[in-house]
């Protein structure tokens, strides 16, 4: 299979890599992959990935549920409604941070109907909730099932991300990647396009996993956030802020997803073999979700809110 291999950092460009550690893919193949580290910019990253036409083949998982909305088992259940909470949080977090670093926003949302992209929006439940709120939406998926999905259950417009091309300078006020960045081989090139899409006034989420949060120290290489070769980047909160500025943005937030500790502790338990992985994924969760309630920068996943430099 056709791989890449990188000699230089793929976030940074750093030549001041090295070999790390070896990780399995516990997902999918059970293959074993390298993580390499950057000393510069303090990224982790995939070594020797499967490039962008052969990576599909290490998607071909039922546990891979954020595309196929199973709803067997009770854990199934839980895990959905853990999910509804979480996608009204996140409403909230987008109307709180419109109001607090858009000093025009008012102004704007009264002249306007606000928009958001969902890159990578899977089946489509994120847009299906903003769109109730008032927003004009629009999705890109690369996988065609989750794209069909999204369409038929919430007549929503999703696109294959060929399309992202094609949309106008300026075009959105919201651009949000919920665990997706870190999935993108053309990281630097979705950046720019990114940048050119967002409106002046207008501010992107990233949401990404962070491997200097507690639940990776409980669980090393067996921490599930890792899911290589899927995850081609591992990032610090370091890294992210020298690669936003790097595409010109300014970090104006960065906030703890500690509730992702739960979930993350519950495969990483399963991946171990834990005997009663539920139970020890539900202690440990809890515990890395209290110990980053005083240290939020190291909690499970990092929500990075940016906008365009010298915007108001
Ligand atoms: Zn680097």
């Amino acid at each position: 299979m056709p791989h890449i291999h990188h000699s230089t950092c793929p976030v940074c460009f750093s030549a001041a890599i090295q070999f790390c550690t070896r990780v399995q893919d516990h997902a999918v193949t059970k293959e074993w992959f390298e993580l390499w580290s950057c000393a510069d910019c303090k990224a982790l990253f995939t070594q020797d990935i499967p490039d962008p036409s052969t990576i599909a083949a290490y998607y071909h998982s039922e546990n891979y549920i954020s595309h196929t909305d199973t709803r067997k088992g009770l854990l199934f259940k839980a895990y959905h409604a853990a999910r509804w909470l979480a996608l009204r949080r996140k409403y909230l977090l987008i109307r709180k941070a419109f109001h607090t670093y858009v000093p025009t926003w008012e102004m704007h949302a009264l002249q306007t109907q606000p928009s958001v992209l969902d890159i990578g929006c899977g089946t489509g439940s994120f847009l299906h909730m903003m769109q109730r709120h008032g927003w004009q939406v629009t999705g890109i998926e690369p996988s065609e099932t989750a794209r069909n999905i999204a369409k038929k259950k919430y007549q929503l417009d999703v696109q294959d991300p060929i399309q992202l091309n094609t949309f106008p300078d300026q075009h959105f006020t919201l651009i949000t990647l919920w665990h997706v960045l870190e999935h993108i081989h053309a990281l630097h090139e979705n950046l720019s396009t990114i940048y050119r899409l967002l409106h002046p006034y207008g501010l992107v989420f990233i949401a990404v996993p962070n491997y200097t949060s507690f639940d990776e120290r409980f669980f090393g290489n067996y921490w599930a956030a890792y899911d290589v070769p899927r995850h081609l980047y591992h990032f610090a909160p370091q890294t992210m802020q020298l690669l936003l500025v790097s595409h010109r943005f300014e970090l104006v937030k960065i906030l703890p997803m500690r509730m992702d500790a739960f979930y993350i502790a519950w495969l990483s338990s399963q991946y171990a073999r834990q005997r009663l992985p539920f139970a020890y994924g539900m202690m440990t969760g809890f515990i890395s979700w209290l110990l980053s309630q005083h240290h939020p920068m190291q909690s499970s996943s990092l929500l990075y809110i940016a906008r365009k430099y010298g915007a108001d």
